[in-house]
């Protein structure tokens, strides 16, 4: 037991259990690596579950890429600082390749085309480009494509995923879309409910069979079914299967809102495996501070006090931005909350956010994080690594707006791809 033991020595620590920091210590793991993860629940559990390469570029423009390498190509010709600039293609290949790898043997498998993005329908009928998709959603992309006769079902109660909205929004090109409500069974009585709960009780095969039932009187000519993101939290693959065939057509998820179980499946999928992998996860628990020691790094752990002592060559930093707490804004400025490092400023505080909070260009702020070099170093204010085994991956990284490049975790898997192997070459 960790517990027994508060002196921990690793070669590598992780800060931050999102998508950067879990994609690095699975990356760690694979090459052997001995590492610790520390950090706090992330935004991870409020993620819709697809993986984006990139999707838009220039943010400006608004432009939507079909092909996700032909915009990274535009991209890092445009922004040459964008992260993505500093990663040869072969290796966010090669990243996607061993994640994707490592999620199907893990029994979250997912679905994509290599060399272009898929449309994935979303909550309200809005149509999001993206890279990857979970198996348990793939139909959807399909069904999307051909524009066969298809039922949206809706769930009395949940909130934030609108059958019918889907179904107004995209008639106009898709006449074979229609919905249907229902009550989830035995939900009669409750006002509101939520998919969580509802995906665990469909880890029981009865409650599959009560569902299907239900469900099946309103298939009529429909060849797909459309359900909210609710096929249970840790054998999605199964509970999918098994209603498909209840129901007797093809049927698909869609993402509802956050929070959603997708990101949950995803956090609980590396949760359980990383362990198995000989990963150390600190997790519920923060860096309080850091020091140097002998060309590596001591870690304080805890929650206000130190609990665990952790001894590590190296570091990768995956804190996050402003909702993970990697970033923090003052008055003046932004800076990085472990190290102090050294943040790429975006000018004065008044132009950070743009008027308008939804504004399709984004805000500058975005673009704020951390300089690194071609081996993921965080730069000082010289230009010079400010530690050799101190390594940044995911969205602290300077000049690159994720959400509205639509880049969020496909940057954070190919920076944590880049940074472990750079930690693995210099060590
Ligand atoms: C609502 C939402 C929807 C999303 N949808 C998509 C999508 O559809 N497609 C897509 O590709 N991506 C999506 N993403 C983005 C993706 O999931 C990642 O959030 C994003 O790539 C950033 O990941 P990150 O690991 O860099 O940072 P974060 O997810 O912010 O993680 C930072 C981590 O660092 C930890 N940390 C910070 N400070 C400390 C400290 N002192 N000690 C220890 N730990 C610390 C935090 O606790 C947290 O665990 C979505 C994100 C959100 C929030």
């Amino acid at each position: 037991m960790i517990k027994d033991n508060p002196e921990i020595n690793c070669e590598l620590a992780v800060i931050g259990a999102g998508m950067a920091g879990i994609a690095s210590a699975l990356f760690a793991s694979k090459r052997g690596i001995s590492t610790v993860q520390v950090g706090l629940t992330s935004g991870i559990i409020f993620a819709s579950g697809l993986i984006d390469l990139m999707g838009v570029h220039p943010i400006s423009d608004g432009k939507i890429w079909e092909n996700p390498w032909k915009a990274i190509n535009a991209l890092t010709s445009d922004i040459p600082n964008h992260p993505f600039a500093r990663i040869n293609k072969d290796d966010i290949h090669k990243a996607f390749e061993e994640f994707l790898a490592f999620m199907n043997n893990a029994g979250l498998p997912y679905c994509r085309y290599e060399n272009r993005n898929a449309k994935m329908i979303m909550p309200v009928g809005s149509v999001k480009h993206t890279y990857c998709v979970p198996q348990t959603m793939w139909n959807g992309v399909l069904a999307l494509e051909k524009k066969c006769s298809c039922l949206i079902i809706d769930i009395r109660g949940l909130r934030g995923f609108s059958a019918r909205q889907i179904t107004e929004t995209l008639k106009t090109s898709w006449p074979a879309l229609r919905h249907a409500r229902i009550s989830f069974p035995n939900t009669d009585h409750l006002e509101e409910v939520y998919t969580e709960p509802i995906a665990r009780c469909l880890s029981l095969s009865e409650n599959r069979k009560a569902l299907a039932q239900i469900v099946i009187p309103h298939v009529k000519d429909a060849s797909m079914v459309g359900f909210p993101a609710i096929f249970g939290i840790h054998n999605s693959v199964e509970i999918y299967r098994d209603l498909q065939e209840m129901i007797g057509v093809t049927i698909f998820e869609i993402p509802t809102i956050p929070p959603s179980i997708t990101g949950l499946r995803i956090k609980e999928t590396f949760e359980s495996q990383l362990p198995q992998k000989g990963v150390r996860l600190l997790l519920q628990k923060k860096v309080l501070k850091v020091h140097r020691n002998k060309g590596g790094f001591v870690l304080d752990i805890g929650g206000s006090d130190t609990e665990y002592t952790v001894k590590a060559k190296g570091i990768i930093l995956a804190s996050g931005r402003f909702l993970g707490g990697g970033l923090h804004a003052d008055r003046k400025q932004i800076r990085e909350s472990i190290f102090n490092l050294p943040v790429f400023q975006v000018g004065e505080r008044k132009n950070w956010h743009s008027q308008n909070f939804l504004d399709p260009k984004g805000h500058l702020i975005n673009m704020a994080g951390l300089e690194i070099d071609n081996m993921f170093h965080p730069l000082d204010s010289l230009g010079k690594p400010v530690f050799k085994t101190l390594f940044a991956a995911g969205s602290i990284l300077a000049h690159q707006d994720w959400l509205r490049m639509k880049c969020g975790s496909g940057l954070a898997i190919a920076s944590a791809f880049a940074a472990v192997n750079a930690f693995k070459k210099q060590v």
